[in-house]
């Protein structure tokens, strides 16, 4: 269970015109990083410009923290959304929100528990990425997994990043990252001057810059990695990586592994293949 002690939706205005956010915590219910962000920022918080909208996007899931209660609310929104289910409502209420953005930022947790923070982008956003210390920069998700709220911001030319904070079992560790990277998002559209001292990010300069070209799916409980891979493991052109089944999966030349995982469902993800790109 999780306890909301804030509005789903917290308006804080500038006295000057400016950008208009949003950000967007807990649209995976069980990933409470960005609200308990928001439970330290909103009270001392001020903006300059424009105007910043702090949605809790999934309270649903928030509640019983569960990824999802019904569906998946970051693969919603290529969906026709006149259902009358409560994931929907909420997507239409999220979507007007986006529609009325300048930009979005919409911070996540994941689930491995040893995995590093990544961000989730488009090269509009490399200017920012740079600035926030992640050092895995992806991009490329939209054809994997439209229907997110980045996916909707692209259709409609807005920019939108996503920031994985870490392993939901870890919040308490990465809870100053998801300040430091909304302090981040607001200063570069520019809704406040200033970022405060001790939320002052530390820019990375061992950053890679990465395009999604695959993502894999479990298909049969046979799934098995072919050696152990760790996070950017680079095999080798025609080394083979992985079987599940009768399917192999063979490495492309410069390819490698994101998010290897084997501990999942069938139709589960359990790795990503990608290429590193500059930035
Ligand atoms: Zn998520």
């Amino acid at each position: 269970m999780y306890n909301i002690t804030m509005e789903l939706e917290t308006i804080i205005k500038g006295n000057k015109s400016g950008s208009r956010l949003a950000v967007f915590a807990a649209i995976h219910g069980n990933e409470t990083v960005g609200v308990r962000a928001f439970e330290k920022l909103l009270p001392n918080i001020s903006i300059d410009s424009g105007e910043v909208h702090f949605v809790i996007a999934n309270p649903l899931a928030l509640e019983v923290n569960k990824r999802e209660v019904n569906m998946n609310m970051n693969r919603i929104f290529k969906e026709d959304l006149e259902k009358d289910v409560p994931e929907f409502k909420r997507a239409k209420e999220l979507k007007a929100i986006m529609d009325e953005s300048d930009a979005i930022l919409d911070v996540h947790s994941f689930n491995d528990p040893s995995g590093e923070p990544f961000l989730i982008c488009r090269p509009d956003m490399y200017d920012l990425a740079k600035q926030l210390p992640f050092r895995i920069v992806s991009t490329g998700w939209n054809k994997t997994h439209p229907g997110s709220t980045d996916w909707y911001m692209e259709t409609i030319g807005k920019p939108g990043m996503g920031a994985e904070c870490g392993s939901l079992h870890r919040v308490d560790e990465y809870i100053s990252l998801a300040i430091q990277t909304i302090y981040s998002f607001l200063k570069y559209f520019g809704c406040i001057n200033a970022i405060p001292e001790e939320y002052q990010p530390e820019p990375r300069k061992d950053q890679d810059f990465v395009m999604v070209e695959e993502q894999i799916y479990k298909q049969n409980d046979d799934f098995a990695f072919s050696k152990e891979f760790k996070n950017f493991d680079e095999p080798q052109e025609g080394e083979l990586i992985a079987t599940d089944g009768d399917i192999e999966y063979i490495a492309k030349k410069g390819q490698f592994i994101l998010f290897p995982g084997t501990n999942q469902p069938i139709g589960g993800e359990v790795f990503t293949l990608g290429r590193r790109v500059n930035a």
